[in-house]
């Protein structure tokens, strides 16, 4: 039988602890398994819901990270897609069934059997927890891992497979196409990236902020409008909003500011204590609209969205850090005093 293979990485090992070294190992290379030396790993405010228990009880210790890129190591016996040297990617979730209405329909993020990335059993290794991406490497299924293109910046590419395939699936789903007019509600990590992609999709896009301060940067990068509340863009007119906010807010409001029939589309996944809730009754009188929610992607899409980021020169606005400071960045994160994505060097972190 092969042997576990070694790993470190950060770890949290509780609610409320501190990001800590941690060794451990992950199971054995199968036979279409891919070994992967991360090289860099996105920090999602997922991961901060996540290491806190805010969406549900965690998995401690717990190594969080679902924004990884990095090189190939080794390949299983039988893994025909990869080769060592190859750059590579890796999403929110590493395994599922292969069987079921989701998988077979390229939506294995719904699959019963998923396997998230982190804090998460893997249901197809013994229920032993998944460790994340703040870790040196990491061992996936051939079949759940995105091919990155050789001289792509894998710093830039690393964010992309959570916040990039998370806002660029609605904006397909509702169609987003020339002439779109398109608000992006929240504008963080997630935001910035559905500014971006909907530009490239030849929408018009206006920014719903909750201040002032992000006016600059929204127009800078292309934003029409900037709305510093949702009450000033009530009337809008917009076919899509796509909401990112991870804290509670008013639902309605954001109706207020669709065009007859548009839709609002939310990936921002508030704490459970603070779920926002859409009252129904405005619901009925508010015009036809549609409220739908989005999980990042498929693995067919997410590949499909990284060629386009690609193509377009789409990658987000990153600042790069080491593991140490994860606990500083989490406070910056929940403390609205932060860049777009911070990115940690696992290299820089762990040495090779
Ligand atoms: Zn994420
Ligand atoms: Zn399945």
């Amino acid at each position: 039988m092969a042997a576990r293979i070694p790993a470190k990485g950060f770890a949290i090992h509780s609610r409320e602890g501190k990001f800590q070294r941690h060794d451990f190992t992950r199971h054995a290379l199968g036979e279409k398994d891919v070994l992967i030396d991360i090289h860099y790993c996105g920090i999602c405010h997922s991961d901060i819901h996540s290491a806190y228990s805010e969406w549900h009880d965690g998995i401690y210790p717990m190594i969080p990270g679902h924004e990884i890129a990095g090189v190939v190591k080794e390949v299983g016996a039988h893994a025909r897609k990869f080769k060592v040297g190859d750059k590579v990617g890796v999403g929110c979730f590493v395994n599922s069934c292969k069987e079921c209405a989701p998988c077979t329909h390229h939506h294995e993020q719904f699959c019963p059997k998923v396997v998230f990335t982190y804090d998460c059993p893997d249901h197809f290794h013994n229920n032993e927890p998944h460790m994340g991406g703040y870790s040196n490497c990491m061992v996936v299924d051939e079949d759940y891992i995105i091919r990155i293109p050789h001289d792509a910046p894998l710093e830039k590419i690393a964010p992309l497979f959570c916040a990039g395939i998370t806002t660029y699936s609605p904006l397909k789903f509702s169609q987003v196409k020339e002439g779109s007019k398109v608000g992006i509600a929240g504008f963080g990590g997630l935001g910035h990236m559905g500014l971006k992609y909907a530009l490239a999709m030849g929408a018009q896009v206006s920014v719903i902020g909750r201040s002032e301060a992000k006016r600059e940067q929204a127009l800078k990068m292309g934003a029409k409008h900037y709305y510093s509340s949702v009450e000033d863009a009530k009337g809008a007119d917009l076919d899509l909003i796509l909401s990112t906010i991870p804290t509670p807010y008013n639902m309605t409001d954001y109706l207020d500011a669709l065009r007859y029939g548009g839709e609002l589309a939310i990936v921002g996944n508030p704490p459970k204590d603070v779920l926002p809730s859409v009252n129904v009754a405005e619901l009925i009188m508010h015009g036809n609209k549609k409220v739908y929610g989005s999980l990042i992607g498929g693995i067919e899409e997410t590949q499909e969205m990284l060629d386009f980021s690609i193509l377009h020169h789409i990658y987000p606005e990153i600042e790069l850090v080491t593991g140490e400071d994860i606990d500083q960045v989490y406070y910056n994160l929940t403390h609205s005093n932060a860049p777009f994505r911070y990115v940690i060097d696992m290299k820089k972190s762990l040495g090779s």
